[in-house]
C-alpha cells in the first residue's frame, strides 16, 4: 500500500473525501460525540465504480489521515484474493483472524479491495468454498455493533457481482459511487499528478487537456502525465536509447511541453475506452453552424426541465424548478439523425459531470444468454443507484421492433414510474418525425412540457455558414478541438489573420490568394502541418475563385439544398470538397454535376419515404 498519499493528493472527489470523514474518521476519531446524539455511524461502506477511479487511492489516503490524527486509528488493508486459500476452512480462518485483529486493535478501519473475488454472488453454480467465505464475513460482520469502533470498506469495479446479503442493512449499508471524472474533476487530477514539477503546464493548457480527455480515469490521467515526461526525454535526449552508459540529464532542461502532452495523448487508449467507447463529442467546428441552433434550444428546454443542481456540477442546492410529474426527460426526434449522431453526444458531453449509463442496441444484447428485458432492468438500476444520473437511449427504433413485448413493457413501466423526485434525466432520439413516434414510447413524453423535441432541418443561413466553409478552408482543421479557451484564442488569432491576408465577401471572410498567408493561417494550434488535402486545397480551385464567382456557388448550393437533412448536407459536402480539390478547368461545371447527382439521388428517396407513409 502506498502509505505516503494524504487526500490532498487526490483530485476531483471532494465530495467523496467529506463522505468518508464523516461517515468512517469522524465516528472512530469523535465516538463519543456520535454516541451523545444517539447517530449510528455505518459499519460498513461500499466502493464501487469503474476501474483507475481513486477508489483504493482514497483508502489508502484515509490510512494516512488516521496515522495521523491524534487518536491513532489502525488501518488493515487486504486484496479479495489475499485471503482465499486452496485448503479448506483456510480461507475463513484468515477472515477471522483480519477481524480478531481489528478488535485488538480498535478503532480500526479494514478494507478489502476487490472484495467481488472474496464475496461473489452466491448461486448453485458458484464452488462450495466462496458460498461459505460469503457466510463467514456476513457472520464477522454480524457480530460487529454500532458502536464496535470497527469499519469495514469494500472497493468493487463489479458491484453486481456482490453477494446482494453483503449490501444489506447492517452490512455494506452505505455505497459510494466513483464516476468517470468530468472535466473540472480531470482538471484537478492533472494538476495534483503535476504539482511536484518544476515547470508546470500553464492552467489554460491543463483546461484544454481536460477538454481533450473525456473518458480518461485518474490512473489514465496519471498514466498520461507520465507518458508526457517520457516524450520530452524522448525528444531532448534520444541518445539515452542507442548508449548503454549513463548520460547526465539535466531536469532544468526537461521542460514538459504541449507537444508531449499531445504526442502522450496519442500513445495513451483510456481504459473506458478499451471496454466500450461511450458517444460523448462536442459538435465539431464543422458541423457547429448547421446545428449549434438546435443545439442552445435543446440546452435551453433542459434548463425548464432539469432542476438546477443537476445542470451545474457546482451547485449542490436548488429545487427543481420544473412543473413536470416526470423524472427530467426529453426525446429529440425527426427524419434528420443528426440527433443521434450529433446533437445526443453534445449533450453527454456538456452533461459530463453527470454519470451516463446507455441503452442502446449493443448494450441490449451485448451479453448472450440475457434476455433484453434483464439488460433493460439492470441498466436502470445501475442509473439509480448512481443518482444524479443520465440515461441515453439513443436511436430507441434501432431496437424497439427487435425486442419482444416484454422487454417493451418492462422498458415503459420502468420510465413510467419514475417520478420527478428521482433526478435521473432521461435523453431518447428517436429517427422518425414526432407524429409517427409508435404510441408506447410517445405516452412517456408530454409533448405540452416541451419533453418532445423535433430537430428541424437546417435553414438557409445555416446551410450557408456551413457551406462557406468549403472555400474558407482554414476553419477545417481546428474540427473537433474542445477546449472553449483555446478555441476562442484560436479563432481569435484567425480571425485577426485572416483579415490581413484575406478579401472579404459580404460578411462572410473568403480565403486569399496568397498561398503563404492561408498556409500560416490554416494551421491550428499545436496541431502540427496542414494535412495533404488541406494543401492540395489551398493550391487548387477555392483559390481561383473570385468571391463573385463563390457567392454564385454557394447561392446555387444553398437554393438546391432546401429541406436536406444534416446527414445529406454532410455527404454533400464531402464530395464537393473532393471535387474542389481536383484541379478541374471548370470547377462551375463539377460542382454542377455533383449537386445534380445529388439532388436526383434524393428526389428518389423522396417519393419512397411518402410511399412508406402511405
Ligand atoms: P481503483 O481502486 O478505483 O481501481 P486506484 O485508486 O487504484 O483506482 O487508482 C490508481 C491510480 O490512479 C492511483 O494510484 C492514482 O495515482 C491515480 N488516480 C485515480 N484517481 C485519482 C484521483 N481522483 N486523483 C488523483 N489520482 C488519481
Amino acid at each position: 500500500m502506498s502509505g505516503d498519499k494524504d487526500f490532498s493528493c487526490i483530485g476531483g472527489l471532494e465530495k467523496h473525501i467529506r463522505i468518508v470523514k464523516e461517515m468512517v474518521l469522524f465516528p472512530l476519531l469523535y465516538g463519543d460525540v456520535y454516541a451523545k446524539f444517539n447517530l449510528k455511524p455505518p459499519r460498513g461502506l461500499l466502493f464501487y465504480g469503474p476501474p483507475g477511479t481513486g477508489k483504493t487511492l482514497v483508502a489508502s489516503a484515509l490510512a494516512v489521515e488516521c496515522s495521523s490524527a491524534n487518536k491513532k486509528v489502525s488501518f488493515i488493508s487486504r486484496k479479495g484474493s489475499d485471503c482465499l486459500s486452496k485448503w479448506v476452512g483456510e480461507s475463513e480462518k484468515k477472515l477471522q483472524t483480519i477481524f480478531t485483529m481489528a478488535q485488538q486493535t480498535k478503532p480500526c478501519i479494514i478494507f478489502f479491495d476487490e472484495i467481488d473475488g472474496l464475496a461473489p454472488t452466491r448461486s448453485s453454480k458458484q464452488d462450495f468454498v466462496h458460498a461459505s467465505l460469503v457466510t463467514t464475513l456476513l457472520a464477522l460482520m454480524d457480530g460487529l455493533d454500532n458502536n464496535s469502533e470497527i469499519v469495514v470498506i469494500g472497493a468493487t469495479n463489479r458491484i453486481d457481482a456482490i453477494d446482494p446479503a453483503l449490501r444489506r442493512p447492517g452490512r455494506f449499508d452505505r455505497e459510494l459511487y466513483f464516476p468517470l471524472p468530468c472535466f473540472k474533476a480531470r482538471k484537478e487530477i492533472l494538476s495534483v499528478h503535476i504539482k511536484h514539477w518544476k515547470q508546470k503546464p500553464a492552467q489554460k493548457f491543463l483546461a484544454y487537456l481536460a477538454s481533450q480527455t473525456v473518458g480518461f480515469c485518474g490512473s489514465d490521467l496519471q498514466a498520461l502525465c507520465a507518458e508526457a515526461v517520457m516524450c520530452c526525454v524522448r525528444r531532448n535526449y534520444p541518445q539515452i536509447y542507442n548508449s548503454s552508459s549513463k548520460h547526465h540529464i539535466n531536469d532544468r532542461q526537461l521542460k514538459v511541453g504541449k507537444q508531449d502532452f499531445l504526442q502522450a495523448q496519442q500513445n495513451i487508449v483510456p481504459a473506458s475506452h478499451r471496454v466500450a467507447v461511450a458517444p460523448i463529442k462536442s459538435l465539431s467546428m464543422k458541423v457547429q453552424p448547421l446545428l449549434q441552433n438546435n443545439l442552445t434550444e435543446i440546452s435551453s428546454r433542459l434548463e425548464v426541465l432539469c432542476p438546477p443542481e443537476m445542470l451545474n456540477s457546482e451547485s449542490n442546492i436548488g429545487k427543481s424548478s420544473s412543473k413536470s410529474t416526470n423524472c427530467p426527460r426529453i426525446l429529440l426526434c425527426g427524419n434528420d439523425d443528426s440527433h443521434t449522431r450529433h446533437l445526443g453526444p453534445a449533450l453527454l458531453h456538456n452533461l459530463e459531470h453527470l454519470p451516463c449509463h446507455i441503452l442502446d442496441v449493443t448494450s441490449l444484447f451485448e451479453e448472450t444468454g440475457r434476455a433484453a428485458e434483464e439488460s433493460i432492468i439492470l441498466k436502470m438500476k445501475a442509473a439509480r443507484r448512481s443518482l444524479p444520473s443520465l440515461l441515453y437511449v439513443p436511436d430507441i427504433l434501432s431496437w424497439w421492433s427487435l425486442v419482444d413485448e416484454a422487454a417493451r413493457v418492462v422498458f415503459t413501466s420502468l420510465i413510467r414510474d419514475l417520478d420527478r423526485s428521482i433526478n435521473m434525466l432521461i435523453i431518447t432520439t428517436a429517427t422518425c418525425a414526432s407524429h409517427e413516434i409508435p404510441p408506447e414510447i410517445a405516452i412517456l413524453y408530454d409533448e405540452h412540457q416541451g419533453e418532445v423535441f423535433e430537430v428541424r432541418p437546417p435553414e438557409s443561413q445555416e446551410r450557408r455558414a456551413f457551406f462557406i466553409q468549403l472555400f474558407n478552408s482554414s476553419s477545417d482543421g481546428i474540427s473537433e478541438k474542445g477546449s472553449q479557451d483555446l478555441l476562442s484564442s484560436t479563432r481569435r488569432t484567425k480571425g485577426r489573420r485572416r483579415v490581413k491576408n484575406s478579401k472579404s465577401v459580404g460578411s462572410e471572410l473568403i480565403a486569399s490568394n496568397s498561398k503563404t498567408g492561408m498556409r500560416k493561417e490554416c494551421i491550428p494550434l499545436g496541431e502540427g502541418p496542414p494535412t495533404k488535402r488541406q494543401k492540395m486545397m489551398y493550391a487548387s480551385n477555392s483559390e481561383k475563385l473570385s468571391a463573385a464567382e463563390v457567392q454564385e456557388l454557394l447561392h446555387k448550393i444553398v437554393k438546391a439544398t432546401e429541406m436536406w437533412t444534416s446527414h445529406q448536407l454532410e455527404s454533400l459536402y464531402a464530395s464537393l470538397e473532393l471535387t474542389l480539390e481536383k484541379s478541374f478547368v471548370d470547377v462551375f461545371y463539377a460542382m454542377d454535376v455533383c449537386l445534380t447527382r445529388f439532388s436526383n439521388v434524393i428526389e428518389k428517396l423522396r417519393p419512397c419515404e411518402i410511399n412508406e407513409e402511405t
